[in-house]
C-alpha cells in the first residue's frame, strides 16, 4: 500500500500504473491517474495533476479539488491502492459538464436546499394579529419548491411540516445535500412596528475562512480505510484546500444574495434595506453558496396582512425562483446595495460552481 509520506516525498512523479478503465470501490466510481503530470507540494500536503488539459488539485481525504482554480466536488476522496492514486470519477465528469456550459459565468443549477425558517416549538416572531414566521417560511418555501421542480432543479428541504429543526443539522443537510445552493427563508421582526422593506444575507467577513475550514476539516472526518484502499487524511492539506473553497463560496454567497435582494425588491416592489453580512449559524456552518432571505417585516401591520394572503406567498416565491435563476445564469445583480465593509472587486469576479 502506497503511504502518505511516501507518496508526499515525491516530487513531479509520473504514475505509470497499468490499470485502465474505471475501477469501483464502496460503490463509487474511481479512475487510476495513469500517465498524468503530478507534482506534490509537500506543504501543504496537496497533489497538482493535469487531467485531461484541466489542472486539479486534490488533498487527500478530501472530497472537494480545485479544477482550473474552480472549486468542484467530486463527490469522494482520493484513494491509494497498490501504489496506483485513484481519483473520483465525479471529477471528470463536472470537468466535462462545466465545459459545456456557455463561457458567460452562468452556474449550472441542478439541486437546490430549502430552509424555511423556525419550526415546532419555535414560532419565531409573531405579526400584531398573530401571524407566526414559522407558518409563512414553510408556505414560501414550499411554494418555491413547487415552482423551481416545475423547472427541472431538484429540490431539498430542511422541514416539510411543522418540526423544530436545529440551526446545525440545518446545515448539516445542506452539507450532505450536494446542492448548488442553499436559501433559508425567514420573516423580519422588530420592537416596533415601523420598520419595513426587505434584506438578504450573506455572511460576515468577520469569520475567516481558514477558520471555518480548520472547523470544518475538523468536522468531516473520512474513514481512514475504505474497502482496502487506504485514504490518507492530512489536515494541513485539508484546511488548505477546504479554505480556498471558501473563499469561493463566499463569493458566490454574496452574489446570490444580492440576485435574490434584487428580485424581490423588483418583483414585490419591497423596500429595498440591501445585501447585509452578518454572523449568523446556518451561514457559517453551510459549505454551498448560501444566503437568508427576510422577505418581510411581519411585524408590520401592512405586510403582515400581505402575509396572509396566499397570492402573496406565491409573489414572494416567484421572486425568490427569480433570483436563483438569476443568480445560476451568472447575471451582475445591480439592484440591493451591499452594506458594511464588503471587498466589492472579489464580488464582481466572474465565477462558477460546479454542480453535483
Ligand atoms: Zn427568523
Amino acid at each position: 500500500m502506497f503511504s502518505a509520506s511516501l507518496a508526499l516525498a515525491m516530487t513531479m512523479a509520473m504514475v505509470s500504473a497499468a490499470s485502465d478503465g474505471t475501477v469501483r470501490i464502496n460503490g463509487k466510481d474511481y479512475v487510476p491517474a495513469v500517465g498524468c503530470q503530478m507534482s506534490v507540494d509537500d506543504r501543504a500536503g496537496v497533489y497538482n495533476l493535469v487531467l485531461g488539459g484541466r489542472h486539479c488539485t486534490l488533498a487527500p481525504g478530501f472530497d472537494v479539488a480545485l479544477v482550473d482554480g474552480r472549486a468542484v466536488n467530486m463527490d469522494g476522496t482520493v484513494l491509494f491502492r497498490d501504489g496506483e492514486m485513484l481519483v473520483p470519477a465525479g471529477i471528470f465528469a463536472l470537468s466535462g459538464v462545466t465545459h459545456c456550459v456557455p463561457d458567460d459565468g452562468s452556474i449550472p443549477l441542478r439541486k437546490v436546499i430549502l430552509d424555511p425558517g423556525h419550526g415546532g416549538q419555535d414560532s419565531g416572531a409573531l405579526g400584531p394579529t398573530r401571524i407566526r414566521e414559522k407558518d409563512v417560511t414553510l408556505s414560501v418555501a414550499l411554494r418555491l419548491k413547487t415552482l423551481l421542480e416545475a423547472k427541472g432543479v431538484e429540490v431539498v428541504i430542511t422541514r416539510t411540516g411543522d418540526t423544530y429543526i436545529p440551526l446545525l443539522d440545518r446545515s448539516s443537510q445542506a452539507n450532505k445535500s450536494g446542492a448548488d445552493l442553499f436559501l433559508s427563508i425567514h420573516c423580519n421582526g422588530a420592537p416596533t412596528g415601523e420598520a419595513s422593506g426587505a434584506e438578504t444575507f450573506a455572511l460576515t467577513w468577520s469569520i475567516t475562512d481558514v477558520t471555518r475550514a480548520q472547523k470544518a476539516a475538523a468536522r468531516l472526518a473520512p474513514d481512514d480505510v475504505v474497502d482496502g484502499a487506504s485514504c490518507h487524511v492530512s489536515r494541513g492539506a485539508e484546511q488548505a484546500i477546504f479554505s480556498a473553497y471558501l473563499s469561493e463560496q463566499r463569493r458566490q454567497s454574496l452574489d446570490l444574495a444580492r440576485a435574490i435582494q434584487g428580485e424581490m425588491v423588483r418583483q414585490l416592489g419591497e423596500e429595498d434595506r440591501g445585501v447585509k453580512v452578518k454572523n449568523l449559524s446556518v451561514l457559517r456552518e453551510t459549505y454551498v453558496p448560501a444566503a437568508l432571505a427576510e422577505i418581510g417585516f411581519i411585524t408590520h401591520r401592512d405586510t403582515e396582512a400581505k402575509m396572509r394572503s396566499a397570492a402573496w406567498r406565491q409573489k414572494i416565491a416567484e421572486a425568490l425562483a427569480a433570483g436563483l435563476g438569476r443568480y445560476a445564469r451568472g447575471e451582475v445583480e445591480r439592484v440591493g446595495h451591499i452594506a458594511g465593509s464588503v471587498p466589492v472587486s472579489s464580488t464582481t469576479r466572474t465565477r462558477q460552481v460546479a454542480g453535483r
